[in-house]
């Protein structure tokens, strides 16, 4: 049983489901709600390898005409009263890593056979792919619209009670129910958080110039400004997505500007080399901290993303880690079933706590370090960074390194990431 059904739990059903395991998601949202153009106005910069993971799974044809690949990054780093990103940047072109070393690259087509760093996708328009891939799986059992209320984690198999008052027994629960996790609490995992002194406004711009695939991330004193290209609209309008993180106190002000002027407020931080910007659609805010479950395993129960580890967007890697989970779990509970192991076991499960526990423990690291060091304005902090910058976008094997991270192509690698079969 999958608590949560999210783009983690989704994804989770579709690959445990796709091998023949039978799966129950209990999701709280209706499914016209979660579907929404309301609920969540968010686009997710998705890896290449999780994009590998949503293939092997069944769910990428579903999501792939929604789907703007990214060719290019450019990261620069802003000063005080937004005089525009300094001459520091750095440089990520696509075509600058050797297909050969990419898995599964031979089977993108385009670009010269580099397959791109990954691809900015709507969450909605995922969440309506992974739908469409359950409904055409006989194995899982999707129930949208019913919360979890309570588990009884003690005996053989977990007792889980819904909203309805039905109840469901399993022998294996998965908490994909994200950040304010119930099944975690009701597990007795205990969570550390930390908080960050700026929160996220989220909205959908148009702009007069293309974007030509580039992926913008600005460093301002408060925190990133990203600019995100996607796909353009039914009126050929070209489109990003902008994600602004702000001083929590300022943004109920900037969300009551009119279009026009949040438009001039964005030109301020990012310039306008994409010409006149323009919101469109509503705007979202997204408070931000980051989150570690204490342990990801209990016998009878494993917690997935969001509620085993929440991150800053800063790199744009709290969703592909959740994939990450997906391939690495799914692949242990594959084997198992296929061995007649018992799913709910502990050595079972430990399989994929050390798997994930440690990658997941570093980008928490890594982005919660690289948060604080961008989100700074004292002038020998701004120096270092800027030689940083520089030094950086001149040491090839580093960037080359930096980049197959970035693409979700490092370290112990699932089959589904690989591109192969669960
Ligand atoms: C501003 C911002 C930008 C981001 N950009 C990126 C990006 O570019 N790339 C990236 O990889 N990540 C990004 N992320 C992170 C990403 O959005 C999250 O990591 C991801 O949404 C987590 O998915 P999840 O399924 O684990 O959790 P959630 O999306 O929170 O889903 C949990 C689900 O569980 C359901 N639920 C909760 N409780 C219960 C219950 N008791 N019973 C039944 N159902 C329940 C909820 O209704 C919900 O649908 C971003 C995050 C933010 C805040």
């Amino acid at each position: 049983m999958i608590v949560g059904g999210g783009l983690v739990g989704m994804a989770m059903a579709a690959a445990l489901g796709g091998a023949g395991i039978p799966v129950t998601l209990v999701e709280s949202e209706k499914l016209p709600d979660l579907t929404g153009e309301a609920f969540d106005g968010r686009s997710s910069a998705i890896a290449y390898g999780s994009q590998q993971v949503l293939a092997g799974i069944g769910a990428w044809d579903h999501i792939a005409p929604f789907a703007e690949p990214i060719r290019d990054i450019r990261v620069s780093d802003g000063g005080w009263q937004f005089e525009g990103a300094s001459p520091f940047f750095v440089h990520y072109h696509f075509a600058d890593l050797n297909p050969e070393t990419i898995p599964g690259a031979r089977s993108h087509e385009g670009g010269g056979g580099h397959p791109p760093f990954g691809w900015i996708i709507e969450n909605r328009a995922v969440r309506i792919g992974l739908v469409k891939r359950l409904q055409e799986i006989p194995a899982v059992t999707h129930i949208p619209g019913m919360r979890v209320d309570e588990i009884d984690f003690a005996g053989k198999s977990n007792l889980a009670t819904l909203s309805d008052g039905r109840r469901i027994r399993a022998r294996l629960v998965i908490g994909a129910d994200g950040r304010a996790s119930a099944v975690r609490r009701m597990a007795g995992i205990g969570v550390k958080e930390l908080g960050y002194k700026h929160d996220a406004i989220v909205c959908t711009v148009t702009h007069e110039r293309p974007h030509d695939g580039v992926a913008h991330e600005h460093f301002l004193p408060i925190g990133p400004f990203a600019m995100l290209p996607m796909t353009d609209d039914a009126e050929g309008r070209h489109r990003s997505s902008i994600v602004w993180t702000e001083d929590a106190r300022i943004i109920p002000m900037l969300l009551k500007l009119t279009d026009a002027e949040l438009g001039l407020e964005i030109e301020r931080r990012f310039g306008t080399t994409l010409g006149r910007i323009l919101p469109i659609g509503p705007r979202f805010t997204y408070p931000l901290k980051m989150i570690l479950a204490d342990t990801y395993i209990k016998e009878g129960l494993a917690i997935t993303g969001d509620a085993a580890h929440g991150m800053h967007p800063i790199a744009g890697q709290g969703f592909n880690m959740g994939v990450r989970d997906v391939a690495a779990l799914g692949q242990v509970l594959v084997d198992a079933w296929r061995g007649g192991l018992d799913l709910g076991s502990l050595q079972v499960l430990e399989g994929y706590a050390r798997w994930r526990r440690f990658d997941n423990l570093m980008m928490l690291v890594v982005t919660d370090g690289l948060t604080r060091l961008f989100s700074n304005d004292l002038p020998p902090v701004r120096l270092l960074r800027d030689l940083g910058f520089f030094f950086f976008n001149k040491a090839k094997p580093l960037k080359r390194f930096a980049m197959r991270h970035a693409m979700g192509i490092v370290g112990d690698l699932p089959r589904l990431v690989r591109g192969e079969k669960l």
